[in-house]
């Protein structure tokens, strides 16, 4: 007989490890006890080698779907025991810290059940398990018990209690665990708050009577896991255009989410990969390429104009299930807020917000605590790039590379757009989920109250801040008063070398490691110079960077405006390449030329001379949006971020990108302006104006700029490669999420020799950069 102790680290409470433990220790006739302690599971085990080696293997394999084993430590025990039975014992010390877990989509079994008219929990739409249901979104406090969620004013009853207590069932210790005999209710309800009659529907009942709804072209409220979303028929032009003119988004394309993958076969191509996200636990929207032959049903031309991907998900609720049962095509399912708001998760909030766009409402009587919106992926090569990271991802940690284990705690405040923030503790960091833009008053109330609760949820109390350079920034405002009235020191980051060290962090890039070459491209970020950066080549460690190359600065012309209307970029770039006279002269009769020419240019230049809110920008968002303006994409205004850029991609002609004729592709000049290198787009924007006036497409003259945007990033890579030692080249920035010129320049670098990281479990946009602050406070931290 031996005796072992085996310690078992990763996320592994909260997510029935130990009924598992339980279940094969018993199977392999194995005696002793399992329990939780502060660091994860501690199991102790008597019985033969053989027995307890079947028992490690097995747990391994059959490691319940929710967990996630980082690690398992094996000794012998030494002291005196004797077992005869295998327990599930009490934890040993009051410090277990739960982990608390991301929202879990329905699992397979309680699928089954939802749809088995002979169980008990058949058609009802809160159905739950160890393995699949909420757990952020209704968390108030720790521990993660039942009485601090909002599953605590449901009373289990005697059925459910049987399950929660079997060690032996799926249920057991599952806190939100409910049925139609206990657990909330949804109910159907109309906008106009007039009686519902039966007769109005053939129905089973009010869950199924919003797939008839839908069916008629009717715009439903829908309350689901972490937020109320606005439903209706995705094949239904007159009803997704009415949603549109209702809820005052005209382009910003909608999410989609249908009742099985077979239906979006019919819409888009799928990979392996793309169906294992689809499948996943996570559930999340995943952006697939469009099928250029639309089945019989054809997506309405507004779900998603100027786009070649649509965002599809799979239900992740029973009540999601329940409703699509009978949908035989998508629907759409986007957010339900008012313009730039979070998302409504309040039933109360919702009637009186979106009582004018929805027609309908499903609401439950299970408040929501935590929004969580929507999750976005796609998968670009055979890597899974995030876009927004949020339900079934946060508040996972994401573990952190070697030299990051002992370091007191560090808030990391995040940017101003796409806000998330960090928490640095023990070598992890939990990353918030996506909580929007802080420029708005309800979004930035919700991120101070979300990240009160994190605070107490991860029993976080920061002994550093770090925040982002930009002074504006109500993060960063924020953070300061925190940090005066807690007596904290706070660390300022530059925005570019936040966005290098977290990809540096996701791919595990040691503390003190050798410096890597950092490509940052994006919207905005506020630098060095007290000018805006967007186009940076960073010579960059955690704790240091060096700027070696950028594009070329151009003015921002009436500073914000020129993110919302495109043609100010254009002007800007031209301007700066040429003088305008020249360029009314040879190329005054284009489109784009005629365009501005009716401008108020007189006072444009005006501005800019006087550097009236012009600020200077190196960012290649911007020039994105310059290119796509002159090609005639969203000229006059943008309605979403990044609306230009994602439309030009959208357009690129397939052919001329996979042509290998590398000449034909715009170049640009690579200088030196103020000590450093400087990529400028003069000859760029001379051979697109001649492009236009030779009448090229615009899909060829979009497949150009982006190949020869490749082309100048790599000779720009390798000049500084002669000058300096590099392995690592990280490439990071919102611009990355363009698939084409991320493919582009990677697959340009690789032929290098070089190693080239990118993002796949964070956001490359400012989603990510809370992760890039925090480890960069952490390594300045002892300095
Ligand atoms: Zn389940
Ligand atoms: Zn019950």
């Amino acid at each position: 007989m031996t005796v072992e102790e085996i310690r078992v680290r990763g996320t592994v409470q909260g997510v029935g490890f130990r009924p598992t433990v339980y279940r094969l220790a018993k199977a392999c006739g194995l005696h002793g006890d399992v329990c939780n302690d502060g660091e994860g599971v501690v199991i102790r085990v008597s019985g033969t080698d053989a027995s307890i080696e079947e028992f490690i293997r097995k747990l391994q394999q059959e490691c319940p779907p929710l967990a996630r084993i980082n690690e398992i430590k094996r000794k012998r025990y030494e002291g005196e025991v004797s077992f005869d039975d295998f327990v599930i014992s009490h934890s040993f010390s009051s410090v277990v810290k739960t982990e608390i877990s991301p929202d879990a989509a329905t699992c397979v079994q309680c699928k089954k059940e939802i749809f088995n008219p002979y169980s008990r929990f058949y058609r009802y739409p809160f159905t739950n398990c160890t393995h699949c249901g909420p757990r952020l979104s209704i968390i108030r406090a720790i521990p993660y018990d039942r009485c601090n969620t909002s599953m605590a004013s449901f009373n289990l009853c005697s059925e459910c209690t049987r399950e929660y207590d079997d060690v032996e069932n799926r249920r057991f210790h599952a806190q939100p665990v409910a049925c139609h005999v206990c657990g909330p209710k949804a109910t159907l309800e109309r906008s106009d708050r007039k009686p519902i009659t039966a007769s109005m529907f053939s129905m089973l009942d009010d869950v199924d009577a919003v797939c008839t709804l839908l069916q008629r072209g009717e715009i439903v409220a829908i309350k689901g896991i972490g937020g109320i979303h606005l439903a209706c028929d995705a094949t239904n032009e007159t009803a997704v255009q009415k949603l549109r003119q209702r809820k005052q988004r005209y382009h910003k394309p909608f999410a989609l989410m249908v009742r099985d993958i077979e239906i979006i076969e019919k819409y888009c191509t799928i990979s392996d990969k793309e169906r294992e996200l689809l499948e996943s636990s996570a559930a999340p929207i995943v952006l697939l390429k469009q099928k250029a032959l639309s089945s019989p049903l054809p997506i309405a031309p507004s779900v998603a104009p100027g786009q070649n991907t649509l965002g599809f998900m799979l239900p992740y609720t029973p009540l999601h299930h329940l409703i699509l049962k009978r949908m035989n095509r998508p629907i759409v399912l986007t957010s339900g807020n008012l313009s730039d708001e979070p998302q409504c998760i309040d039933n109360e909030e919702a009637r009186k917000k979106l009582g004018s766009i929805a027609d309908y409402f499903l609401l439950h009587n299970r408040e929501i605590v935590n929004r969580v919106d929507d999750s976005v992926v796609r998968v670009i090569g055979d890597k899974v790039q995030m876009i927004r990271r949020a339900r079934g991802y946060a508040p996972a940690p994401i573990n952190l590379p070697p030299g990051f284990n002992n370091f007191p705690h560090i808030l990391a405040m995040g940017g101003e757009l796409k806000n998330t923030f960090c928490l640095l503790r023990n070598g992890q960091a939990i990353l918030s989920q996506h909580l929007g833009d802080l420029e708005n008053a309800a979004a930035f109330a919700a991120y101070q109250d979300t990240l009160n609760l994190y605070l107490n949820l991860f029993e976080h109390k920061p002994e550093a801040i770090a925040i982002d350079k930009h002074p504006e920034y109500l993060s960063t405002k924020l953070a300061k008063e925190l940090a005066v009235a807690n007596l904290i020191q706070l660390y300022s980051i530059q925005h570019h070398h936040a966005h290098i060290a977290a990809c540096m962090a996701e791919n595990g890039i040691p503390l003190d490691s050798q410096p890597v070459l950092g490509i940052a491209l994006d919207g905005l970020g506020y630098g060095e110079d007290n000018t805006l950066w967007g186009g940076e080549f960073l010579l960059a460690d955690y704790r240091h960077f060096q700027r070696l190359a950028k594009f070329k600065p151009v003015p921002m012309i009436g500073g914000e405006k020129a993110i919302k209307q495109p043609w100010r970029n254009t002007y800007a770039q031209l301007t700066s390449a040429f003088s305008w006279e020249d360029v009314k002269n040879q190329y005054g009769e284009l489109e784009i030329i005629k365009f501005l020419e009716n401008k108020p240019l007189n006072i444009l230049n005006q501005v800019v001379s006087k550097s009236i809110n012009s600020p200077l920008t190196s960012s290649v968002g911007r020039l994105f949006d310059a290119v796509a303006a002159a090609i005639g994409i969203c000229r006059e205004e943008c309605s979403y971020e990044g609306q230009a850029a994602i439309e030009m991609e959208a357009l690129v002609d397939t052919n001329f990108l996979n042509n290998h004729e590398e000449t034909l592709n715009y170049s640009f000049n690579i200088g030196i302006l103020d000590n450093i290198y400087c990529i400028d787009s003069h000859p760029m924007w001379q051979a697109l104006l001649n492009d236009l006036q030779q009448q090229i497409s615009p899909s060829v003259i979009a497949a150009k700029f982006h190949k020869g945007l490749a082309q100048t990033i790599v000779e720009m890579v390798n000049i500084i490669c002669k000058q300096n030692v590099i392995k690592n080249v990280i490439l990071t920035g919102g611009v990355y999420q363009n698939s084409i010129l991320l493919e582009q320049v990677r697959k340009r670098l690789q032929k290098l020799d070089l190693n080239v990281l990118t993002h796949s479990i964070i956001p490359c946009n400012d989603g990510g950069l809370a992760l890039g602050q925090a480890v960069i406070a952490a390594a300045q931290y002892y300095l």
